[in-house]
């Protein structure tokens, strides 16, 4: 079995925090992805297969998401519109010798359109809308998962079969919001 030493993703002044199962602040307002809505998510992209295949993440953050999509997934392209978020988050994979990782600092509205088609598209901030461009970059079988709203904010989940489109709701969250354009500090 695999593990992720969530306390890497974590500043010093929470390390004693760093195995409850909550979100916490990582810096610029942002806050490290809660253990168990990570599992549900990674669960949800994980129905009726053994792998989560070729992987977009929106929102970076620390990491942490990251490097557990890593160990279920062939490839991460892995997208954050906060550049200190950003490098430091690469460096926490370096660190760890994560190799199937593609870092991207860049907006993830529009997804990775030259990298795609993805097996599974996983957001970590919540749009007010659903992107309907990153749905064209599922494969014919894809599963997208990402919370939608916003002060009110529903898990979404939406599986590609034959063509058709289902929809799903996974409950209430609480995320973060997306937000278009890049931060430089
Ligand atoms: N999964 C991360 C969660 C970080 S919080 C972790 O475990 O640490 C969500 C992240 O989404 C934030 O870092 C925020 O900057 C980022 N984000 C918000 N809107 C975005 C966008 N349009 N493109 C890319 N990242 C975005």
């Amino acid at each position: 079995s695999q593990t992720v030493p969530r306390h890497l993703f974590i500043e010093d002044a929470l390390q004693s925090r760093s195995y409850e199962d909550t979100s916490l602040p990582i810096g610029y307002g942002q806050t490290i992805s809660q253990p168990k809505i990570v599992a549900k998510m990674s669960q949800w992209l994980l129905e009726e297969r053994e792998s989560m295949g070729k992987v977009l993440e929106i929102g970076m953050g620390s990491g942490y998401q990251t490097s557990v999509l890593s160990l279920l997934s062939e490839h991460v392209y892995s997208i954050e519109r906060i550049e200190p978020l950003f490098v430091r988050a690469v460096s926490v994979l370096q660190t760890l010798n994560i190799q199937n990782v593609s870092p991207f600092f860049q907006d993830g509205f529009e997804g990775l359109i030259e990298f795609g088609p993805f097996d599974s598209i996983i957001s970590a901030a919540s749009p007010e809308h659903l992107p309907i461009n990153l749905l064209d970059q599922l494969t014919e079988s894809g599963r997208l998962i990402m919370p939608i709203g916003g002060a009110q904010q529903t898990l979404c989940g939406y599986k590609k079969e034959n063509g058709t489109l289902t929809q799903t709701a996974l409950g209430g969250v609480s995320f973060v919001p997306m937000l278009s354009g890049v931060q430089k500090s």
